[in-house]
């Protein structure tokens, strides 16, 4: 604390990101990155993108991007919005959309940025449990709010939502907008991207992070209803006219064109997340179906933070959350086959 800080600035608890660590031999299966790299398009068209042009700012509008996106999905440029990364774009969505009278909803069981983001701005929320088996209830949705948000498939759970449950939810809540955070769709759900004509209340986001294996390039969109975008752009123009670099517009916009290589990846993580979670249930873990590129696993008679210790002692980092009725799961990240063998290895072991 220091008495040169904003007053609220003392309150805030900021999100912890998974670890990134120094060390280059771990396994590391903790933070959902693709075992796989990016597009070879999207690297050239980077590559292409590093001259002499980087003196001059970037296209504010990141149009080039925003038509690669609306050309993928089959909507109109003026229903996409491109930002930094998701958790930025995210961020505009809460500060632009979700700022009302009425509480925010969203699941108990979440992405632990939404509460973070309701610190930052000042939105109350009211988080709704998941069921025993740690799936959303859609009917639990009906009830007053400013706005609903949740993450499908659902992080940390992996838990798929199908798209007529999320329908339930649009319908229900006409006068409120309802977020579905896609980050891991491309893992075997489909996307309510297909609703975004019905439903004037739907934003989805999604991230090039995780199914496009650019985590490092930091790139996320939104699509929906104009006016949805309108406020998102209001927002960023207000902060960060520039939220998007060159090579960022180049190589995001490359690897949307190359499907062939995005399904080929993802139906390879698809395959290794079947192969580990048979492996998982092989040593006796309890296993929630996954939809995402991680599986969220528990042992009926060892304890999560005791096992994520040991894995760390051999070479292989996982995800453990100390919240109440989590705290015995591990959450891991489908890596390369030869990383996800050494996980089911180093399991065995302990
Ligand atoms: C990874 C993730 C994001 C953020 O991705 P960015 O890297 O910021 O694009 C958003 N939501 C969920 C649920 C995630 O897991």
């Amino acid at each position: 604390m220091s008495k040169f800080w904003s007053p609220f600035v003392k309150d805030l608890v900021p999100y912890v990101p998974g670890e990134q660590p120094k060390l280059a031999k771990l396994v590391k299966l903790n933070t959902n990155e693709n075992p796989y790299g990016p597009s070879p398009k999207a690297i050239a068209a980077m590559q292409a993108e590093l001259n002499d042009n980087l003196r001059l700012y970037p296209d504010p509008n990141g149009e080039r991007l925003k038509q690669a996106v609306a050309d993928y999905y089959g909507v109109r440029l003026d229903q996409v919005f491109v930002g930094n990364g998701s958790d930025e774009v995210l961020a505009h969505a809460f500060h632009g959309l979700f700022q009302h009278d009425k509480p925010l909803l969203f699941p108990d069981i979440s992405y632990s940025f939404y509460p973070v983001y309701c610190g930052l701005y000042g939105i109350s929320a009211e988080v709704i449990a998941l069921d025993e088996q740690f799936r959303i209830r859609v009917e639990d949705y009906a009830r007053p709010n400013g706005g609903i948000v949740f993450p499908n498939p659902n992080a940390p759970t992996g838990c798929l939502l199908a798209l007529e449950a999320i329908e339930h939810v649009l319908k229900a809540n006409p006068d409120s907008v309802v977020l579905v955070d896609e980050a891991y769709i491309d893992f075997g759900g489909a996307t309510a991207i297909s609703l975004v004509d019905q439903y004037p209340n739907l934003l989805v986001t999604q991230t090039l992070s995780k199914s496009r294996s650019l985590a490092g390039l930091r790139v996320g969109l939104a699509v929906g209803h104009p006016d949805l975008i309108e406020a998102l752009e209001r927002i960023k123009n207000s902060f960060n006219s520039y939220p998007l670099d060159r090579m960022a517009i180049a190589g995001a916009a490359a690897a949307f064109a190359d499907r062939e290589y995005f399904e080929r990846t993802c139906q390879q993580v698809i395959e290794s997340r079947e192969l580990t979670v048979a492996g998982l249930q092989a040593l006796g873990f309890e296993v929630l179906p996954s939809a995402a590129n991680f599986v969220f696993a528990r042992h009926p008679h060892k304890d999560a933070a005791t096992l994520a210790a040991g894995l760390r002692e051999q070479g292989v980092i996982v995800r453990h959350f100390t919240q109440a009725r989590i705290a015995q799961f591990l959450r891991i990240s489908i890596g390369a086959p030869e990383q996800n063998q050494a996980l089911l290895d180093a399991l065995s072991s302990l």
